[in-house]
């Protein structure tokens, strides 16, 4: 049965912040700034707890073997939880303190997702991604904007392909019909056009009160 201690002895806490110093790789910035110190029967370990908002994975990492600076379980963990492109991203941006940055702003996102993943380099803005899984409703909005943004045929939604790259990893993702994004396509361009319609017509009001001197 494993034994769980927590020294947190002065001595200890400064042999921990000295090799933090080595702690410098990308992989280290989805991960809360300091491990644990403890010990599992017996043996010393470091555990990294995930910054992930409610992920709850702690990596543990002996200091009795060899591979004691070994990142391939963070690096494992931070793919799954976070995404092959974020993890990519992180390591694009190579600077600890800003991957910090970035994900300490994501995991404190409002609403609960972790949103807003990288800034690449200063001046190439910020990509957004969700942390969970979108409801239907959000899956049929960022659609029609997708397919409307980059002129994409609304067939595209039937795609074999399109299916297999959103499903993998996530079966019960789903998918509108091009019948639906069709309608809601539609939809969105007739809202637009009234609305529009409105602020011309308010613009063009205000334009006759001026020159008619009404206020
Ligand atoms: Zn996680």
């Amino acid at each position: 049965m494993s034994h769980w201690s927590i020294p947190f002895v002065n001595d200890e806490y400064h042999a921990v912040a000295r090799m933090m110093k080595g702690f410098n790789a990308p992989v280290y910035g989805f991960y809360e700034p300091i491990p644990a110190i403890v010990k599992v029967n017996g043996r010393r370990c470091h555990v990294f707890a995930c910054a992930a908002v409610g992920c709850g994975q702690k990596i543990k990492r002996y200091l009795d073997k060899n591979d004691k600076c070994s990142t391939s379980n963070l690096r494992s963990h931070s793919k799954k939880c976070w995404g092959e492109e974020a993890f990519e991203k992180a390591h694009e941006v190579k600077d600890l303190a800003k991957i910090r940055e970035v994900v300490g702003r994501a995991k404190n996102s409002p609403n609960g997702n972790v949103a807003a993943m990288f800034a690449c380099s200063e001046g190439k803005g910020i990509v957004s991604y969700m942390h969970r899984q979108h409801t239907t409703e959000e899956a049929r909005a960022v659609i029609v904007k997708w397919v409307a943004q980059s002129m994409r045929p609304f067939s595209i939604v039937e795609d074999p392909g399109f299916h297999m790259l959103m499903k993998t990893g996530r079966p019960m993702y789903w998918i509108p019909s091009a019948a639906t994004v069709a309608r809601d396509v539609k939809h969105v361009f007739d809202n637009t056009k009234k609305r529009i319609a409105k602020i011309l017509q308010v613009g063009g009001l205000n334009r006759e009160r001026g020159n008619s001197g009404m206020c």
